[in-house]
Formats: structure tokens, C-alpha cells, sequence
């Protein structure tokens, strides 16, 4: 399987009240390079007509990859998801 139906496999249970990650549009706007647009492998940050970031959390599965390579410190917040929700992972 390549990896695009591997990953079409997990599963999510979206925590819609409470987002495990909380960016800043106004640090966000600020940052020359956006790594986030090119290291997320499942590609939650996008560029908006305005050209500001678009994020959803949901689909995101918890690598951590934004948090670190973030150079801003756009990311104000960065948790793994409460107990039940989130990303579970199915390997076929
Ligand atoms: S933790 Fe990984 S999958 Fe989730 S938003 Fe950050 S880079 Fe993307």
C-alpha cells in the first residue's frame, strides 16, 4: 500500500471544544519562511488568499514536526489531544 492508504486507515475523534494546538496569526503572518506549510505530513497549514496561515488540528496526527521546527514560535500551544480523542493509528 503507498502511503497515502496507510494513512486513510486511522482514525480520528476530533476534540471540537478543546484544540490540542493553538497557532498565533499575528506571529504567524511574521515569519518569512513558514516551514509549516512544507513539513506537516498530513499538510494542515495552508496559505489563505490573504496570505495567512490556514490550520485545522483535526487530521493532525501528533508527530510533533510543527512544534519543533516552528521558528517563530507561532505554535502557542502544543498538547497531545485529551484522553479519547485524537489520532488513532491502523496499520492494515
Ligand atoms: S503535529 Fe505533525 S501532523 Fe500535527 S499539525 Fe504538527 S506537523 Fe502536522
Amino acid at each position: 500500500m503507498e502511503a497515502p492508504e496507510l494513512l486513510s486507515l486511522n482514525k480520528f475523534n476530533v476534540d471540537e471544544q478543546e484544540p490540542h494546538i493553538v497557532i498565533d496569526q499575528e506571529i504567524c503572518i511574521t515569519c518569512g519562511k513558514k516551514p509549516c506549510l512544507y513539513i506537516c505530513p498530513a499538510r494542515l497549514y495552508r496559505l489563505d488568499k490573504n496570505e495567512q496561515i490556514s490550520f485545522d488540528y483535526a487530521g493532525c496526527l501528533e508527530c510533533g514536526t510543527c512544534r519543533v521546527l516552528c521558528q517563530k514560535k507561532g505554535i502557542l500551544k502544543w498538547v497531545y489531544p485529551r484522553g479519547t480523542f485524537g489520532i488513532s493509528f491502523r496499520y492494515g
